[in-house]
């Protein structure tokens, strides 16, 4: 038989649900004034696009504001604290959408910086929105920050260093485990997070793929570009030898020779926590029109 399993949870997490909700209900308590938003509120282009429609401009600094009475917006990707700041003395108001696993990030590092640890590895990516803004904001504070990605990256320093640790909320969390423990062997006075700073939606997404590899031979895999995390979803399907395809929303997928998209019996659809369910269930039901059964695959709770 044909299946196409939809994988769950997959669609918007908890974070993203919040940003989005948290900038509709600025837009609703500030009619007719100008509101601009650093950055994408979340890495999906549709959603950007519809706030777009709703009046709000999308920006990437804030010396693109002129406006006294602007109404400020951060991220749901967290932003430097030393900008907040200086959003605060140029606009009307200012509000923080980001999402509360980014901002434990920032609790974590302002404890280390008070208690003078002056050496921060960060594992994650140094020109992704959340990594390259919680970096500046340690840099800020006059301490030295090593970006690495990977095991072999481990920066060789003397082995006595107090160090703090801290990853970016959206990688591949196995390696991330692999990376703290090889710090932890390397560093005997590195301070490691209690379960790494991949946050929960991140663990959840890719540990149901991981559970559930022998039931599928394609992987089909919807986010937006920019996202970094969706990656991890999507080099998950590779590394295990599936059929992998990936697009920002049906009409990517659909691109591809439906005699490929079609090759195996077995299927499996997820999305991004920025990807709207509409997409992924878009890609699910051409799956059902061309003969497939659809069946919800559940994450198994340890
Ligand atoms: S993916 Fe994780 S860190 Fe990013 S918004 Fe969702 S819950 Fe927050």
């Amino acid at each position: 038989m044909k299946i196409v399993y939809s994988l769950q949870p997959s669609s918007f997490c908890f974070g993203v649900e919040k940003s989005i909700l948290g900038l509709a209900t600025i837009i609703k308590n500030h009619p007719g004034e100008q509101i601009y938003c650093i950055h994408a509120l979340v890495h999906n282009p549709k959603v950007t696009a519809s706030f777009e429609k709703m009046g709000v401009h999308f920006i990437e600094s804030l010396d693109e504001i002129t406006d006294p009475n602007a109404i400020i917006v951060f991220s749901a990707h967290g932003t430097d604290r030393t900008i907040i700041q200086q959003a605060k003395e140029k606009g009307k108001e200012v509000y923080n959408l980001e999402c509360p696993f980014v901002s434990k990030i920032y609790t974590e590092a302002d404890l280390f910086i008070d208690k003078w640890i002056a050496t921060f590895f960060y594992i994650g990516k140094e020109h992704h929105q959340e990594g390259k803004n919680v970096i500046a904001y340690i840099r800020s504070k006059g301490a030295k920050v090593y970006v690495f990605q990977t095991a072999e990256e481990i920066p060789e320093i003397p082995p006595e260093t107090e160090i703090a640790v801290l990853s970016q909320t959206t990688l591949n969390f196995e390696y991330v485990q692999e990376i703290l423990q090889q710090i932890q062997q390397r560093y005997p006075h590195a301070h490691l997070p209690a379960h790494s700073d991949v946050c929960k939606a991140t663990c959840e997404r890719q540990s149901v793929i991981l559970q559930n590899l022998d039931k599928f031979q394609t992987f089909i895999v919807i986010w937006g570009k920019e996202s970094s995390n969706t990656r991890q979803l999507y080099e998950i399907g590779k590394r295990n030898d599936k059929q992998t395809f990936y697009g920002e929303s049906f009409d990517d997928i659909i691109q591809h020779p439906h005699d490929e998209l079609l090759a195996h019996e077995t299927v499996a659809v997820t999305g991004w926590a920025s990807t709207p369910q509409e997409d992924i269930q878009k890609v699910v039901d051409f799956f059902v029109t061309n003969g497939y059964k659809e069946e919800i695959l559940n994450l198994k709770k340890s």
